[in-house]
């Protein structure tokens, strides 16, 4: 008899990170991906207008982030993450066009809030403790709800953490949702909030790697290969049916669905997922920022919300961007650029330029959407979800992808 067969279906980080944890092990692991590459929403590619490899968006993580950090490290790529030795934010108003850099210290006790060159300008320590609500336990509510979504700190410090870290509206966001992510960056001090950058690009860093890890333990993986319906019988899969092939499931084999939530409920019957998503918009500009300009930079009071400079161009990041889904992109590139100028005082017109909209960025981490995320096991025995969408307690991260793998990973592993 042979090894038993792990099919992982879609190669997105949720996909990758559960193949990785399993390649090498008692099973054989196979990888289905319905596009010509892997990644899914988190890639890299080669941009004609602008001449250059761009990421299909901006993506920012923090030190803190656990399991997407055990993931490059596992297929030896954690050195592609580039950021500050502490936690430092250079932030930029536009309203007033000050200047400041947010430095919480490494340890877990805040007292860089007492100090007025680390916390945000014009701010008081009690006015920190508005967030305390938000991390005591109870039922998920609105942000805005519990603590105040208005005022000096929460323009400059929250509102962008929260959008950032949510990619909706923090107001309407999950309180559960932001108190997670407070709790494993922030509530830990600096050493857990430093911003980590994927300086190469986000291919050279999650996906090439791990498809080299996958590929040299053994791991079979097939793009342009979707699918297309899943057969079940007496509470298990028992067939994957890719169109022009159907694939049997032997009694111990195991399928883990790692496909966005629309994909995912057409293929299970039954399966309730979030439904409303959130877009993310991002901009490029070839040109080459001036070196001294700080690798991030978070804008208040604009359009553009954080300011990525890259050794070959400049890269904006817009969350909870529905509302510019209907704008035209050379007004959007007009719009966005002035402020770029302000910024960093370059006198120049529009560079070369692209705008990407992800419409479906990712789900939109309100209430009603983090109530309808399924958890990894399923009503069938040998079927697992995994997703940025599945219950992960966080949001619709690379961070809540690489854990949702990884927990599919361990379920199989327990299950031996
Ligand atoms: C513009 C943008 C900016 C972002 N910024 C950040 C950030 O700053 N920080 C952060 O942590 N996160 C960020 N994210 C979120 C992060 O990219 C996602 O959470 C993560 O990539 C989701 O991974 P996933 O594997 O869950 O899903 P996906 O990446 O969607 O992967 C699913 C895969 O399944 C494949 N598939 C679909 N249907 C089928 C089928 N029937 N058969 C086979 N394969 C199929 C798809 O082609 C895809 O490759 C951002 C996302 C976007 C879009």
């Amino acid at each position: 008899m042979g090894k038993p067969v792990v099919h992982v279906v879609g190669a997105g980080l949720a996909g990758l990170a559960a193949a990785v944890r399993l390649a090498g092990g008692p099973r054989n692991i196979v990888l289905h991906e319905a596009a010509r590459q892997a990644g899914g929403r988190c890639r890299s590619y080669y941009d004609p207008a602008l001449g250059l490899m761009i990421d299909n968006g901006n993506h920012l993580l923090l030190s803190g982030n656990c399991d997407a950090r055990a993931f490059l490290a596992a297929i030896g790529a954690e050195d592609q993450l580039a950021g500050p030795a502490q936690a430092d934010f250079a932030f930029f108003d536009l309203a007033t066009r000050k200047r400041w850099r947010l430095r919480p210290n490494d340890g877990p006790l805040p007292w860089w809030i007492f100090s007025g060159s680390r916390r945000v300008p014009d701010t008081r320590p009690r006015d920190y403790l508005h967030l305390l609500r938000l991390l005591v336990p109870g039922k998920d509510a609105p942000i805005s709800t519990l603590m105040r979504c208005d005022g000096l700190l929460y323009e400059r410090l929250w509102r962008p953490f929260f959008l950032a870290a949510l990619n909706t509206e923090p107001g309407e966001g999950s309180s559960q949702l932001a108190a997670a992510v407070v709790r494993e960056t922030l509530a830990k001090g600096g050493r857990a909030c430093r911003p980590l950058v994927a300086r190469h690009g986000l291919s050279a860093a999650f996906i090439d790697p791990a498809l080299a890890y996958l590929v040299q333990r053994g791991a079979k993986i097939h793009f342009e290969h979707r699918l297309r319906a899943i057969a079940f019988a007496e509470g298990r899969a028992t067939a994957l049916d890719f169109g022009a092939e159907v694939l049997p499931l032997g009694a111990a084999d195991t399928l883990i669905l790692a496909v966005p939530p629309a994909a995912a409920e057409s293929l299970v019957p039954g399966l309730q997922t979030p439904k409303t998503t959130s877009a993310i918009v991002n901009a490029h500009f070839n040109i080459v920022p001036p070196p001294d300009f700080p690798p991030l930079m978070g804008i208040v009071n604009g359009t553009i919300e954080w300011l990525f400079a890259f050794p070959d161009k400049f890269s904006v990041t817009i969350s909870g961007a529905d509302r510019l889904l209907d704008v035209a992109r050379e007004d959007l590139a007009e719009r966005i650029w002035a402020e770029v100028a302000k910024v960093t005082q370059i006198e120049k017109s529009l560079p070369p330029w692209q705008i990407i909209k992800e419409k479906r960025a990712t789900f939109a981490a309100t209430v009603a959407e983090n109530a309808r995320r399924p958890g990894t096991g399923t009503v069938y025995a040998n079927l697992l979800l995994a997703g940025d969408w599945t219950a992960t307690g966080l949001p619709g991260t690379i961070e809540g992808a690489v854990r949702s793998g990884h927990r599919a990973a361990a379920m199989i592993v327990a299950s031996q």
